[in-house]
């Protein structure tokens, strides 16, 4: 190396600011999440979708309502370089299910259950609980009309907190009426804060006329006292209203799940109609909303397509990650089955063609690897075995080489005795390692 050159100093390049890399051995708290998802999903027969993580801006502003936390500060919008057309990284994902169900007319033959699960962009200040890159899983149940499927999204989202463990989750619910009702309340809710104009912040004032009912979604401490005070939807509710309400408290009712009626709960974008409901903690600070959902059954003709009636929910998996992490309830990653330990290079083929069939048997193995200078001393592969973590250590030494044999030596257990196996019989063993799991 010529040492008179200085060495040119690359600048480090970071992940985006509120975007988290996401690394072992956290990574395998995520798949273990997913894994429970997918199976309590094929429980309740919810189908996978996987829709775009780009869509077009008007998606959004059409279907979450233009007067909008998301859609008036949220949203990572860009137009596409080539033809100009204006796009908008996904801020949540039922807007672009429903414009899937639209395009490929999914509801022709009846209603679906459908299901989620991936990263949502929001450009918000980041904090515990709070990204802008932020990962959901949503259900989304289109063209029922029931309050029966409002309350099986409820019990699923509740069922998954029991198996996850995760104790002191609120379910809070109210109900949001139908427009005509929403309209009486609207009027009312603008005479209200007119009457507190001067308590209104900017954003309020500006939006009072436009969408009140965003007033009451407001995070700001100083409007408290007169957000509380505001007429409450819920008394502007028809008879009709009332009992979808009540078809779907029973059920709840009837299954032990318990719920508050919080009549100044609102949700953040205008799709919502009759049920609405939040499962909150008090464990992870303001951000203590670990799910949300309601029904939209307007939605769809906001969007181009028939009415259709539909209900769904999402789950902040950074969220109920966080507070798994908490409690110590957390799945840890499973515990790999093997290392192998490979005295000689020139063992490499043979030893490797008893992995393929290990693994082909379920067993997990981590081959100890060389580089240019060969395998590293038993002594040191010993070493990396027992950090992997590993229950065994498979032997690929001289010895056993020689007799078409390889060892198996318990690293964990102690009263578990060596045993030298011909290579053919391996993957046999490795069976019996996953019955007896
Ligand atoms: P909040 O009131 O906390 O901003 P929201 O009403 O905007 O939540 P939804 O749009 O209903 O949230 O999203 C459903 C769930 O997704 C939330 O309950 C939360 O768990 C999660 N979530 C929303 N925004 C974020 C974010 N920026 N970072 C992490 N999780 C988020
Ligand atoms: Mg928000």
């Amino acid at each position: 190396m010529n040492e008179k050159i200085a060495p040119r100093k690359v600048e480090k390049l970071l992940a985006v600011k509120g975007m988290n890399d996401i690394l072992p051995p956290d990574s395998a708290r995520w798949e273990a999440l997913e894994e429970r998802v997918r199976h309590l999903m094929r429980r309740y027969a919810f189908e996978n979708v996987r829709t775009p993580i780009v869509e077009p801006t008007a998606l959004f502003v059409r279907g979450l309502g233009e007067v909008t936390d998301i859609v008036e500060k949220e949203m990572y919008s860009f137009d596409d370089r080539l033809n100009g057309e204006a796009l908008t990284l996904r801020p949540e994902n039922t807007a672009g299910v429903v414009r899937a169900a639209i395009e490929h007319t999914l509801l022709y033959n009846g209603a679906k259950r459908l299901y989620y699960m991936g990263p949502m962009f929001r450009h918000e200040r980041p904090q515990r609980g709070r990204y802008r890159q932020f990962h959901q899983i949503g259900a989304e149940a289109l063209g029922f009309s029931g309050g029966e499927v409002d309350a099986e999204l409820i019990l699923m989202a509740h069922a998954l907190w029991q198996e996850l463990g995760l104790a002191e989750v609120e379910l809070q619910l109210n109900s949001l009426g139908q427009p005509e009702e929403r309209k009486l309340h609207r009027a009312a809710l603008i005479a209200h804060f007119e009457a507190h104009h001067e308590v209104l912040d900017e954003e309020a004032k500006r939006r009072l006329h436009l969408n009140p009912l965003r007033l009451l979604d407001s995070k700001n401490p100083a409007m408290q006292p007169v957000i509380e005070a505001a007429p409450r939807l819920m008394d502007f509710l028809g008879e009709a209203s009332k009992r979808h309400l009540q078809s779907v408290t029973d059920v709840l009712d009837a299954n032990g799940v318990a719920y508050t009626i919080n009549p100044r709960l609102v949700r953040g974008m205008d799709y919502y109609n009759l049920t609405v409901f939040e499962f909150v903690t008090t464990k992870l600070g303001s951000q203590g909303t670990i799910c949300a959902g309601g029904r939209y059954d307007y939605l769809f003709e906001q969007v181009g397509g028939k009415p259709t009636p539909a209900v769904g929910w999402a789950i902040g998996m950074e969220r109920v990650l966080e507070l798994l992490k908490e409690q110590g309830t957390s799945d840890a990653a499973p515990a790999l089955d093997a290392y192998a330990i490979i005295s000689d290079a020139a063992f490499l083929p043979v030893a490797m063609v008893c992995l393929q069939a290990l693994r082909k048997a379920g067993t997990s193995v981590m081959m100890h690897a060389g580089g240019p200078e060969g395998m590293a001393s038993m002594k040191s592969q010993f070493k990396r075995a027992d950090a992997s973590g590993a229950r065994y250590a498979l032997v690929f030494g001289p010895d056993e080489m020689a007799l078409g044999q390889v060892t198996l030596k318990a690293l964990r257990d102690a009263s578990i005795a060596q045993q030298t196996l011909a290579l053919p019989q391996a993957a046999q063993w490795g069976k019996s390692l996953q019955s007896n799991a």
